[in-house]
């Protein structure tokens, strides 16, 4: 049984197969949405609401109204789309006007449920197509009479929740009213008293019922302010301990900026560094030249030369008599960093050691040169930070794309040795305003400027219908003996629908458009090592065109490659778009982006488009990205290594955010480790419930 975690009472924290109507296969159900407790049950709030309020006549209604309807099914009619999927149409009718709703998405289960005389409620906006008003991917409810308690018939108003397969609305709703029957009264307040009183808050039962059951739009948003409130407060607690603890307890080193190695790398650059990365190695220097251990991360756009910024920093590690890391998510990054740092201290009288993960001939020996201090420069996977690999003087560590490695594994690298400065490296812009608020206590330093040599990448939108075209346009770099990646975009739910739709792009353009060119699939359900195989492959050239899911890897540097074709491209967020297209117009020759979309697209996914063409630089694009955003989409939270949120909306939420920041430090400002009485519940939530997200900090 799952140890029973503190900082919730005993009895919410029961494990949720003991809830009435649950037992063993339910639970391992609720398991996949993260719900073991009945307290987790009653933590998983609904995404939204369906009303089965109004019911107006349909010639009441405009375009663009936010609809309530219910009816008979009339019809239904499923019919293959231009693009090769399925659509479902329901014509839903008041006697007079038909109302028309369509679903691209998840066809097969719209047509299961879906038949003619079933009633059904639907809600969502209004539009009109072909002179008629249709409804695209409306929220429905089944009206059904077998599952419905009296409790949930009675509501015009029904909670949405988040569900997994085989369950279904009917059954979460139940489930959620059995465990707040039995269990409400155990729900614990987990906030000082204070904190409630001066934002207003109702108390977390209220707040949890209002979510559930509640009937009003109002009462319900007061209520999820409070929960959003609560997980950033959470978290900055978190940070402001750490912050604290990092300030009183932790001795870092004190460089000697003496100007040796790091003087002569910059005399003998092929290249003038660019006015940003001046800057960013200064802001480095001033860090590594306090006696504070350094927490930085720099920020730049993909090839805005992160790694030679890096390499400045080692090198003053290295004159001051330490070893400095570099760490890389995998292999084929780590060779690359090898070869380019080696290459650029070439002349140089630095040792500089390339470490892996597994066993292979010479290991032992670099181990061996790691322990004696002979190895200066250290470059590696997730290899470096295993126990077992001895530094003899570790000064700096930078870990390039941090997002990519565990929160222990950050941890443990803060703490190895002397303390070594760290930098963090990431290629995901995120605005501004963002990163000040999210990165907690850690520094940021912004690589805002590319080289000059770079040249911007042409992007074009095309409609699939003219794919032929676009494969053309890829022939013609093909046969210029260039390199070409092709796309095919994450499905959400189902990595199972990506992979076939990888394999059979793979498999058309392989045997029938590009016979004469070397074509190879990669996608992420392959094992590393083959992952690895086939980039390094692709890197020397020995592969023309690569199809892939969503796995490339980010930071490979392919200069050769110059085509980039992703399709569905109206499915990808802008954050997503531009790392891919990141990924060529890295040589010396022009390179093209091809975007194609699939009508019918929304006009969201149309502006994305739109900004892609428009603009090359991360952050317009990341505050655009913003902008664009509705609440309810779905933010790249993963790639930019930002933690995921319950409950709050870290955009919509940013005000509340900025109050738990300040509530959070000062509590620790004044009571550091948590002493007083009033803060004993937070002292129990950090020894227990916390304890998990402390991921959510970075070290
Ligand atoms: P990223 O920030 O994506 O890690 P890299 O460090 O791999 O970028 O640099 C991308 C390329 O740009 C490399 O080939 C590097 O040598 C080159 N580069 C870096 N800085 C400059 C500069 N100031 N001028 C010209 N080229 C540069
Ligand atoms: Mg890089």
């Amino acid at each position: 049984m799952e140890k029973i975690k503190t900082g919730y009472s005993k009895d919410t924290s029961t494990p949720v197969k003991f809830l009435k109507g649950v037992g063993e296969a339910r639970a391992r159900m609720l398991a996949k949405l993260g719900i073991k407790r009945v307290i987790d049950l009653m933590e998983h709030l609904p995404r939204d609401y369906i009303s089965r309020e109004i019911n107006p006549a349909l010639h009441e209604v405009q375009p663009g109204d936010h609809l309530a309807f219910s009816a008979n099914i009339s019809w239904v009619d499923s019919r293959p789309t231009k693009g090769g999927k399925k659509m479902v149409n329901v014509g839903l009718n008041d006697g007079f006007n038909t109302l028309v709703c369509t679903w691209f998405h998840f066809p097969a289960w719209y047509e299961k449920v879906l038949k003619p005389g079933q009633s059904i409620w639907v809600n969502g906006v209004v539009n009109e197509f072909n002179r008629q008003l249709q409804m695209l991917h409306p929220e429905i409810e089944l009206i059904s009479d077998e599952e419905d308690t009296d409790f949930w018939k009675a509501r015009n108003r029904l909670p949405l929740y988040p569900l997994t397969a085989n369950l279904t609305q009917k059954q979460m709703r139940n489930l959620v009213y059995n465990a707040f029957e039995g269990y409400a009264q155990h729900i614990q307040e987990n906030l000082p008293p204070k904190l409630i009183e001066k934002h207003g808050f109702r108390d977390r039962k209220t707040a949890l019922q209002l979510m559930h059951f509640g009937l009003d739009p109002d009462l319900i948003n007061q209520a999820k302010q409070r929960f959003a409130y609560e997980e950033f407060f959470f978290i900055q607690l978190l940070w402001a301990r750490h912050k604290y603890y990092h300030k009183t307890q932790v001795q870092g080193i004190q460089f000697i900026n003496k100007k040796q190695h790091t003087t002569a790398l910059k005399h003998k650059l092929p290249f003038t560094l660019t006015a940003a990365q001046a800057r960013v190695i200064t802001e480095i220097f001033a860090d590594m030249c306090s006696e504070k251990q350094m927490t930085r991360l720099v920020q730049g756009d993909v090839g805005s030369g992160k790694t030679v910024v890096t390499l400045f920093a080692m090198l003053l590690a290295v004159e001051n008599g330490f070893q400095a890391a570099l760490m890389a998510p995998t292999e084929i990054l780590a060779e690359q960093h090898y070869a380019t740092i080696t290459k650029l201290l070439d002349g140089m009288e630095i040792k500089v050691c390339l470490l892996k993960g597994g066993s292979y001939k010479g290991k032992a020996q670099d181990l061996e040169d790691i322990a004696s201090g002979h190895s200066q420069l250290i470059i590696g996977t997730h290899a470096l930070i295993q126990a077992k690999v001895k530094y003899h003087s570790l000064g700096f560590v930078a870990v390039d794309e941090q997002h990519r490695f565990g929160v222990q594994q950050r941890a443990n690298l803060a703490k190895k040795d002397k303390h070594p400065d760290i930098l963090y490296l990431s290629a995901t812009p995120i605005p501004r305003s963002l990163s000040m608020t999210v990165y907690g206590d850690l520094e940021v330093s912004i690589i805002d400027e590319l080289p000059p040599t770079r040249k911007a990448v042409l992007t074009l939108v095309r409609s699939n219908r003219k794919i032929d075209l676009v494969w053309e346009d890829v022939r013609n770099q093909l046969q210029q003996k260039r390199q070409a990646y092709v796309v095919c975009p994450l499905v959400e739910e189902s990595d199972k629908v990506d992979l076939l739709d990888a394999q059979r792009l793979h498999e058309h353009l392989s045997t029938q458009v590009f016979r004469e060119f070397k074509c190879e699939l990669i996608h992420g359900r392959m094992p590393a090592a083959e992952k690895d195989e086939i980039m390094r492959r692709f890197k020397q050239g020995e592969i023309d065109l690569l199809v892939s899911t969503t796995v490339i890897e980010v930071g490979v540097d392919v200069p050769n490659a110059t085509v980039m074709v992703i399709e569905h491209a109206e499915r990808f967020g802008l954050a997503q778009l531009h790392q891919l297209r990141g990924r060529v117009g890295r040589g010396a020759h022009q390179a093209y982006c091809y975007l194609i979309e699939h009508q019918p697209i929304s006009k969201i996914a149309a502006q994305r488009l739109h900004t892609m063409v428009s603009s090359t630089d991360g952050f317009v694009i990341a505050e655009k990205d913003l902008e664009l955003r509705g609440p309810g989409e779905f933010f790249g939270t993963e790639q930019a290594g930002l933690p995921a949120f319950r409950f709050a909306n870290l955009i919509t939420d940013q005000p509340i955010l900025k109050k738990a920041k300040l509530d959070a430090f000062k509590i620790i400002a004044i009571d550091p480790e948590l002493k007083a009485e009033e803060h004993q519940v937070l002292k129990e939530l950090i020894k227990g419930d916390l304890h998990e997200r402390e991921q959510l900090v970075l070290y």
